[in-house]
């Protein structure tokens, strides 16, 4: 009887699982098993939550779907809580487990975690890349030669890789093995956690697992034909259309990036092939270039000075920190993309380069203190592409164009011109005319009064490039 046990991470589906498939060519029994850290239920050294309550439940609710999966196929989800390298070495001794498999990742504390399983195992443990379009072997060139700009990167691989076809689901699944409890799921209350009451305001309602996310899929491509318009709708802010809506569940691993991509080659071949099509795909490129920068640079993009190793200059005011979290800061373009931060777990590409660069530019604050409050806040939170990005909005990465400010008045002008989306997040501003929304924060004290702005802050503070 050959037992073995694959370790699930930010890998929750069935399909194009590699880890599942090497582990099923050997087993007669196997373990596939899930397990809640106890270090997510602790702050982390920014003084924040690891995970929020909206986070967690999209992750609960993962688990859920992904063991229904399991089930309808013979197979079982173990579920356990704990320290993860502790309970897999316990469980794979237990169980005479032949091998262990998962999924490799890039970060270094997950990377800590991978060390540490195989110092407790007494078998060998397999890992294989899997949460990405390349494994680190199909590179066109060494990880150590990573080009140090996006587009050089992006253009070598568009043009010397072919991505491979997505792993299928397997039809069936071998049982787990007889004693071993499958764990209850707990759900939020179980947990100590607030219940997420959803705001009526959001657009779009996620769920977490596989089976919403090959939905969202279809629908984005092959119901809604929305991805024929993706570049001209993306940085729209009122539509569950306007942009794919698929981080959540990429982030979580319920949708690996090769299915997204064939899918778009498919629409391609099959209905149209355009700018917007293509655009998507440039997407998940950024999304690829993230995690090999992670591997490559390891603590360093964690670091104050980021991966380029700069010195950057920041100032410390709490309150002026916890006016950004709560979306209180009195410029309407940033209180309003917070607001729905809070309130989602989501928040659209285009506003987070703006919050960002608000903290970071405007405000001088660390940003790695952004990056943390995203980390507890965001439901698609992904090491690599939130500190990522961090890096770049705040100087530190390797970005061409060093000089990433946002002027928040232009944006709100190019992207709110009519105060929709801010009058939805910021209900004191009703009574100011729509024209008027983008420039409140040059307002008067008369213009306060006259549109009773009394209840909604005047900004924290003014940068001179948003004189009219
Ligand atoms: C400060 C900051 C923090 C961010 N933190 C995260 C994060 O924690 N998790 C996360 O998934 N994305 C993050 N992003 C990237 C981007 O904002 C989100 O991926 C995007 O908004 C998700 O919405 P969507 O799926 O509708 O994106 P779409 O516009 O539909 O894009 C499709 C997919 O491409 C990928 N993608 C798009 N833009 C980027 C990008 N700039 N970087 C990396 N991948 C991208 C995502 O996987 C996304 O799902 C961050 C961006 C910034 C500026």
């Amino acid at each position: 009887m050959r037992t073995t046990l694959v370790w699930l991470r930010n890998d929750l589906r069935l399909h194009d699982h590699l880890p599942l498939k090497c582990a099923l060519e050997k087993s007669d029994q196997l373990l596939l098993v899930y397990c809640l850290p106890d270090s997510w239920f602790e702050s982390t050294e920014y003084g924040f939550p690891k995970i929020n309550n909206i986070r967690l439940e999209f992750l609960l609710q993962s688990l859920v779907d992904l063991r229904k999966h399991a089930q309808e196929r013979g197979g079982e989800l173990i579920f356990r809580r704990g320290n993860s390298p502790e309970i897999i070495a316990e469980l794979a001794e237990r169980h005479r487990v032949d091998t262990v498999f998962a999924h490799r990742e890039h970060a270094p504390d997950e990377k800590r975690e991978e060390d540490n399983l195989r110092e407790r195992l007494k078998v060998p443990l397999r890992l294989c890349d899997g949460n990405s379009l390349l494994k680190e072997t199909e590179l066109p060139f060494s990880l150590v030669d990573l080009p140090k700009v996006f587009s050089n990167f992006r253009k070598q691989v568009e043009k010397e890789v072919q991505i491979s076809r997505p792993l299928s689901v397997p039809k069936i699944l071998p049982p787990h093995p007889n004693g071993c409890p499958p764990g209850i799921i707990p759900s939020l209350e179980d947990l100590g956690f607030e219940p997420f009451i959803r705001d009526i305001r959001s657009v779009y309602r996620f769920a977490g697992g596989e089976t919403a996310a090959l939905s969202r899929v279809q629908h984005y491509l092959w119901k809604s034909h929305a991805i024929k318009t993706y570049k001209e709708t993306r940085n729209g802010m009122l539509k569950a259309d306007d942009s794919a809506k698929l981080s959540p569940w990429l982030a979580l691993g319920c949708l690996s990036p090769k299915h997204v991509y064939q899918e778009v080659r498919r629409y391609e071949n099959d209905v149209v092939a355009n700018d917007s099509t293509y655009w998507l795909i440039f997407e998940l490129w950024w999304r690829e270039y993230f995690r090999w920068i992670t591997r490559l640079h390891g603590e360093n993009l964690f670091r104050s000075g980021g991966i380029r190793n700069q010195s950057p200059k920041v100032e410390h005011w709490e309150k002026w920190l916890e006016a950004w979290c709560q979306g209180e800061t009195g410029v309407p373009f940033v209180d309003a993309h917070m607001r729905k931060l809070n309130a989602t777990g989501y928040m659209s590409n285009r506003g987070r380069q703006n919050v960002a660069s608000f903290l970071v530019r405007d405000l001088r604050q660390d940003w790695r203190l952004g990056a943390a409050y995203f980390e507890s806040r965001l439901i698609d939170y992904d090491v690599h592409s939130n500190w990522g990005n961090w890096n770049y909005v705040a100087g530190v990465g390797n970005d061409p164009r060093e000089d990433r400010y946002f002027n928040l008045v232009t944006q709100t002008l190019r992207y709110d011109p009519n105060g929709e989306f801010i009058i939805r997040w910021v209900p004191e501003l009703r009574d100011v005319p729509p024209k008027e929304i983008p420039h409140i924060v040059q307002f008067t004290r008369q213009q306060r009064e006259k549109y009773r702005l009394g209840a909604y802050p005047e900004p924290i503070v003014f940068s001179s490039a948003w004189r009219r």
